[in-house]
């Protein structure tokens, strides 16, 4: 829907700002207005804000690869075929991201450390309501990814970890 890698390679106006191998010759002031160009609105309606350093050359080539795709893809899609199963009295409502506010308190219920970790993220950063929701949402789709029953605070830390960009340049 929007191009989060347009996000998250250009920061800045001479486009460096975060390179691990350049430097970025904008002063705070330009990143900040740069930046202030991608609202705060619409990052709240992007579920997932992650910043991709760029790499270089050789590790691009490297042929060393991660985990194979084949593993990633079944994890993937165990993790849909449980989201069908726990929403299989729903009408319309197969997967997380569906979920509407009602559905968060049914199916997203924390304990209270996560409660708690979470109510400090919104807070220190000034989360809105809707980045509220979808950390909530991201959290029970990494439990559903590890096969765990219930959101833990580990979950619900990552999901936080996903709202880079609110972080960095929307606190308040
Ligand atoms: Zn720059």
């Amino acid at each position: 829907m929007y191009n989060l890698l347009e996000f998250s390679t250009h920061l800045c106006p001479c486009g460096y700002f975060g390179d691990l191998y350049h430097n970025c010759t904008c002063s705070p002031a330009m990143i900040q207005k740069y930046i202030s160009k991608i609202s705060g609105p619409l990052l709240d309606r992007v579920d997932i804000h992650i910043e991709v350093p760029s790499l270089p050359y050789k590790e691009l080539i490297s042929k060393a690869t991660g985990e194979p795709s084949v593993k990633i893809r079944d994890r993937v899609n165990n993790a849909r075929k449980s989201q069908i199963e726990r929403y299989s009295g729903h009408k319309n409502l197969y997967c997380n991201a569906q979920l509407t506010q009602k559905d968060l308190k049914k199916y997203c219920v924390l304990d209270s450390t996560s409660e708690n970790l979470l109510k400090l993220a919104i807070e220190k950063f000034g989360l809105s309501a809707r980045a509220y929701s979808r950390i909530l949402k991201v959290s029970r789709t990494i439990a559903d990814i590890e096969g765990a029953k219930d959101i833990s605070s580990a979950h619900i830390s990552e999901a936080i970890q996903y709202r880079t960009l609110d972080r960095k340049y929307w606190l308040r």
